[in-house]
């Protein structure tokens, strides 16, 4: 079965192969002809769903590198224990190495514990280690506890103005970890995973942004919701994608992500979609989402 067959949109005719292949050269072109400019300030945004297993990583790593490719300077901070984002960027992560959770118990700066992602230039990663998961008892009796990362990643943007992306890659939880990505960033990517149940916790991940945009955070906003592990044979897949946009009308990005076997490959070689497979379905898709992403700056 080729990688290819399950993506397709909906309501393309033929073969799902053809279709697919279709959608793909679609894609392609519009890409060709699409340039980007770099934001007018740095953009700071949070990859957040309180769900498991939605493609929050995989989203927020190969968006971080397709934005690189286009020539924009892009920082991804790892702000999961389970460093899932700095395995794929091909980062190592042993408890000790230095990097979010040294940033958040002020131990070091952004800058001191930055690295760059061989693979791709332009792209740098702060790295998460196991240690990160006791970050939020330790953080316990600091005051403003909330505002940790947000104080780093001010200075570091301060210090290097020529960062255009911080993004964050958040744990699968609304804990002190994602209130502190949601009150250092100023917009938040929400990956929604095609299957049913796909819109639960939707409303109770808008509420928190909603809240934390009143209480602590001013500039939040929702930028976007992305349909993900999309497989258009199926009817759940449709109706999902169909469902996601009566909802979220003015919020669902255009282009949605194929579930393709190729891209549950590419953490394991520590290497995004962008350079482990450039011209597959899911890389287009990604890069299509990352040329959304840049042309929704509303800052
Ligand atoms: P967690 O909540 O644990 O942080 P997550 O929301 O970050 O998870 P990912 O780690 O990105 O989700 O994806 C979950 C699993 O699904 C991973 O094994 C990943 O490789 C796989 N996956 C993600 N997106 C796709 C896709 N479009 N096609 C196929 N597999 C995918
Ligand atoms: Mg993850």
């Amino acid at each position: 079965m080729s990688d290819e067959d399950g993506a397709v949109r909906a309501g393309d005719a033929g073969s799902p192969i053809a279709s697919a292949i279709s959608h793909k050269q679609r894609l392609q072109r519009a890409l060709e002809r699409d340039t980007l400019s770099k934001p007018r300030h740095t953009r700071i945004i949070a990859v957040a769903n309180q769900k498991g297993g939605v493609g929050k990583t995989t989203t927020a790593v190969n968006v971080a590198a397709g934005l690189a490719q286009e020539g924009m300077n892009v920082v991804l901070i790892d702000a999961d224990a389970q460093g899932n984002a700095s395995t794929a960027l091909g980062i190592g992560h042993r408890s000790g190495t230095p990097g979010t959770y040294d940033v958040l118990i002020s131990r070091a700066s952004i800058a001191d514990v930055v690295q760059p992602c061989e693979a791709v230039e332009g792209l740098y990663v702060v790295p998460a280690t196991i240690d990160l998961s006791g970050a939020d008892v330790e953080l316990i009796d600091v005051p403003q506890r909330e505002f940790q990362l947000r104080k780093a990643v001010d200075k570091f943007v301060l210090e290097y103005s020529k960062v255009d992306y911080v993004i964050i890659d958040c744990p699968p939880s609304l804990g002190l970890l994602t209130v502190n990505a949601f009150v250092a960033a100023k917009e938040v990517l929400v990956p929604i995973q095609a299957e049913y149940y796909a819109l639960e916790g939707v409303s109770l991940l808008h509420g928190t942004i909603r809240r934390l945009s009143t209480q602590l955070n001013r500039e939040l906003r929702l930028l976007g919701i992305v349909v993900t592990m999309v497989d258009n044979r199926t009817r759940l897949s449709r109706e999902v994608i169909a469902e996601v946009q009566r909802s979220f009308p003015d919020l669902v990005f255009e282009v949605t992500i194929p579930r393709t076997v190729r891209l549950s490959e590419a953490p394991s070689f520590g290497e995004t979609i962008m350079t482990f497979d450039p011209s597959s379905l899911g890389a287009v898709s990604y890069r299509a989402l990352a040329h959304e992403v840049a042309h929704r700056e509303n800052n």
